[in-house]
């Protein structure tokens, strides 16, 4: 894989490098989970590799499974904090897809059931909100497997 560790204009590098804000939940050497700033639901959260790669296609195989193993964990963690009736898992691949930020991500959304799907990226969080939300899930977060 030739892919640079980070690219300089990326927003999710940044925040990798300790450069931007972010209410973080879990990290490891491939991973960092934080909250989605713009959340789509309560306790939006998002997973990414440490390692830029644009999306799912340009993401080491190894960055992937530790994605898929850290979504089983914080799920759970989800499941513990908010007790939703289901987890939306979502990944887009190019603007066509709705894509946005152009660093692999994975959203993990708690849902309620008969809830309408509501729109990410767009109503940003109160910042004390998303602090308690990331430090409760962050207590709750137990690594698998
Ligand atoms: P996507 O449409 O899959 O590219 O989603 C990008 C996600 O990143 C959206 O849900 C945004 O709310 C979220 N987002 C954008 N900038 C930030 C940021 N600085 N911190 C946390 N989440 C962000
Ligand atoms: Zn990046």
């Amino acid at each position: 894989m030739n892919e640079p560790m980070e690219s300089a204009t990326c927003i999710f590098c940044a925040i990798i490098g300790g450069r931007a804000p972010a209410h973080r939940v879990y990290e490891d050497d491939r991973i960092l989970i934080f909250m989605d700033l713009f959340p789509a639901h309560e306790g939006h959260t998002l997973i990414v590799p440490k390692r830029h790669g644009e999306n799912l296609f340009e993401v080491e195989a190894e960055d992937l499974d530790a994605i898929i193993r850290a979504s089983v964990a914080l799920g759970a963690a989800l499941n513990r904090v908010f007790s939703p009736d289901g987890i939306a898992v979502m990944q887009l691949n190019g603007e066509a897809a709705g894509q946005t930020v152009f660093h692999y991500h994975m959203h993990l959304i708690p849902r309620l059931t008969g809830e309408p799907f509501g729109v990410h990226g767009k109503n940003q969080a109160d910042d004390a909100v998303l602090a308690d939300q990331a430090a409760r899930l962050a207590a709750a977060y137990t690594p698998t497997r």
